[in-house]
């Protein structure tokens, strides 16, 4: 492929453009390698005028960034312990502001009379002063050209994501020789678009997002930044969709009198109506030539196992295999059994589902291994041990990822490859999506959703406890589930932690439970006694879990003291009560799936959160969102503002947080939409972005750069 000469200009090598030594450091604290690269480390902020004058009244507990002048300085040795403390006073012309500097006296062989430079740090109060502490500070040296301080008196400052070796007025210079050196720069966004939306050019955009001379100037390049980003985002997951699309595999189809058929006839209930909407579109999808890529979300407990076993037995029914990725070695087990059970004996028989995990003792394993190489077992659950080298399909068809979050499209490309043909590929959540994010990070899946429950839960009441206001009433907890326990039923106990800690200095509040101090501590209840009470976290042997497990299924245990290893998929009826601990640890979509892990069966279920945080906190109002309803569509669009920010797209969800700088999911909606329409225009007309080579470029940078993070992290 030929790229347009100026699209280049932002592949050159930084080492070329830079001092070396910038280059290096630059290089090892954020992985740049490319002018381009260098050029999308955004202005975390800029100062703002106002912050710089009004020093009487600058707020306490805040970060400020001040232009100011050195009026004095002083330095004395302190009384109470060794040292010496440097008291410099700023001026602005209109207040003063101290800085401090404990043993660092060679400060005042720079920091002299009349000398203007900008300060940044957080201003504390002490003895009713307001001061900065150890501040950041750069000073306007002599020599600097008048221009740049011309500059520093009126333009905004930018401040950047730095590190103790690489300031911000570091990154500032080096940034400033970059736009320098900057040769002519494409638009990834093509000009029909950009006229449209009224977006600035790419290289315009990147030169006022650095150096602009007044606020609007960078607002309206990260407008037009902030889109470039959706757009290009949006190109790339089109083009895959549109990749993903364009290889033939082959269909799959019942056949009369098949395994599905004999499953249908053998099942004890119907299927919702929302059951068999999606069983439709599952069907239609892997019986046509194209590879299916759907994402199928629903409740816990809202029967999207059903769903993919009715898939898995279609390609049975035409000769070919299933593979079952869980994310952890409990939950495939905990598949495999309920796949088994779903089955019957007969048809288990006949498919052979068979685990392989990476704890399997070597013959065992040896054995899984042949089933699922020779095509003797239809159905193969695993962990990511089936992405490994060793494991080989003879005929895979299908793949089912249960729980996509800890799956991300590089482990799912991982497992396509092991197919001769692209095989169909199901994913399943129980994480309710918001729109948003699934068009972000599921951009190149369909997406069908169940969201009615089957009949008959008894559903499920949620309590918050709040610790912080009420102490006494956590007695209370525990006598409720003694009474829950004298009903013949179970529950489990969630703790954020294994073992217990002692508080570290800094911590806000008590150390969070532990599963080992609240183990000990219900043993040894007078209202508990003569119970089974267990504990089950990650780091017991694998086996020692599934064994756990198995017994609090058989009800032989009778609480089960946990981490969130029980979060996702954990099936048993008779469990009734969940108590989650130090609820406010967790976040809003873990709660809501542990909460359901209950009220599964006929019995009705009851969920307390536990929590010490203060009623404003955030941490409380997430479990106050979560206790509030059981609708989890509700809760992830409520859970998207509590965040406020975009950590909503975990790393290994898609690798796509590295190259999300300036798009915050849960505010953008709107120009992710925006974006995906237009890209999809651009998707459809030209799927090579043969016309579009800046686009082209733009999308390869950006696979480059996710696959720089995907390496680093293996
Ligand atoms: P999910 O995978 O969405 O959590 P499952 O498929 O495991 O849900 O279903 C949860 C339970 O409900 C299982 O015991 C399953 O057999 C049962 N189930 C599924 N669909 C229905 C239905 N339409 N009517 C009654 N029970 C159902
Ligand atoms: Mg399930």
């Amino acid at each position: 492929m030929t790229l347009d000469s100026d699209s280049d200009a932002l592949d050159v090598r930084l080492r070329s453009v830079l001092d070396p030594k910038t280059a290096d450091a630059l290089k090892r604290a954020f992985g740049h390698e490319t002018l381009g690269d260098f050029l999308s480390h955004y202005p975390r902020r800029y100062a703002r005028r106002g912050e710089l004058t009004v020093l009487a009244d600058l707020p306490t507990d805040e970060n400020v960034t001040i232009v100011a002048d050195v009026a004095s300085v002083s330095e004395r040795s302190m009384q109470k312990r060794r040292g010496s403390l440097l008291e410099v006073t700023i001026t602005d012309g209109t207040g003063s502001l101290k800085l401090t500097f404990f043993n660092q006296s060679w400060r005042k062989n720079e920091l002299v009379p009349g000398k203007r430079g900008v300060f940044a740090g957080k201003v504390t109060l002490y003895r009713n002063e307001r001061q900065l502490t150890h501040p950041e500070y750069k000073l306007f040296d002599d020599e600097a050209d008048a221009e740049e301080i011309a500059r520093w008196a009126t333009a905004p400052i930018p401040f950047y994501p730095a590190t103790a070796a690489l300031t911000s007025w570091n990154i500032e210079k080096a940034m400033r020789i970059a736009l320098q050196q900057l040769g002519g720069v494409a638009d990834p966004v093509p000009d029909e678009v950009r006229a449209e939306l009224g977006l600035l050019s790419h290289r315009r955009a990147l030169e006022l997002v650095h150096r602009p001379d007044d606020d609007s100037e960078w607002a309206r390049a990260r407008r037009t930044l902030r889109f470039t980003e959706a757009f290009v985002l949006q190109a790339a997951l089109l083009q895959e969709r549109h990749r993903l699309r364009s290889h033939m595999t082959a269909p799959r189809l019942p056949v009369p009198g098949g395994y599905l058929e004999r499953f249908d006839a053998a099942l004890p209930f119907t299927l919702t109506s929302d059951q068999q909407q999606v069983a439709g579109e599952i069907a239609n999808d892997i019986a046509a030539v194209l590879p299916m890529n759907r994402l199928v979300q629903g409740e816990v407990g809202s029967g999207k196992t059903v769903l993919a076993v009715r898939a898995m037995l279609a390609v049975a029914d035409s000769g070919g295999q299933s593979a079952l990725l869980a994310p952890t070695e409990v939950l495939a087990g905990q598949h495999l059994r309920s796949i088994v059970a779903l089955l019957g004996p007969d048809l288990s028989a006949e498919l052979m589902p068979t685990i392989l995990t990476g704890s399997l003792p070597t013959a065992e394993r040896k054995r899984a291994l042949l089933r699922s190489v020779s095509g003797q077992s239809r159905i193969v659950v695993g962990t990511h041990a089936l992405l490994g080298d060793a494991v080989s399909f003879y005929d895979l068809g299908l793949i089912v990822v249960d729980e996509q979050h800890r799956f991300g499209v590089d482990q799912r490309e991982a497992l396509r490859l092991k197919a001769e043909q692209p095989p169909h590929v199901l994913v399943l959540t129980a994480t309710p999506i918001p729109r948003t994010v699934a068009m972000t990070v599921f951009g190149d899946l369909d997406v069908s959703t169940i969201a009615e429950l089957p009949a008959g839960r008894a559903g499920i009441e949620s309590f918050v406890v709040p610790l912080a206001e009420k102490p006494l009433w956590v007695n209370r907890v525990w006598q409720r589930l003694s009474e829950e326990l004298a009903l013949g039923r179970q529950a489990f106990v969630v703790c954020p932690a294994i073992e217990p800690r002692e508080a570290a200095e800094g911590d806000e509040g008590p150390p969070a439970a532990s599963v080992v101090a609240v183990l000990d501590e219900l043993r040894r209840h007078p209202a508990l006694t003569g119970r089974s009470i267990e504990a089950l976290h990650g780091r017991l042997p694998s086996d020692e879990k599934d064994r756990l497990m198995r017994a609090f299924a058989a009800g032989e245990i009778d609480v089960l003291v946990a981490t969130t290893v029980i979060e996702v998929g954990v099936d048993v009826p008779n469990a009734s009560m969940m108590i989650v601990l130090d609820a406010d640890r967790f976040g809003v979509s873990q709660l809501h799936q542990l909460r359901g892990r209950v009220g599964r069966g006929g019995l009705p279920g009851l969920c307390l959160l536990v929590t010490h945080a203060e009623s404003e906190s955030l941490g409380r109002q997430r479990v106050d969102a979560v206790a509030s309803t059981l609708d989890g569509f509700e809760l992830a669009e409520a859970d998207l503002e509590l965040r406020h920010e975009g950590d909503v797209l975990g790393s290994n969800q898609s690798g796509a947080r590295s190259s999300l700088k300036l798009l915050r999911v849960a505010r953008d909606g709107d120009v992710i939409a925006d974006a995906r329409r237009l890209a999809g225009g651009v998707v459809d007309s030209d799927p090579a972005f043969a016309r579009h080579p800046a686009l082209a470029a733009a999308v390869r940078r950006r696979l480059d750069e996710r696959e720089r993070d995907f390496l680093n992290k293996t």
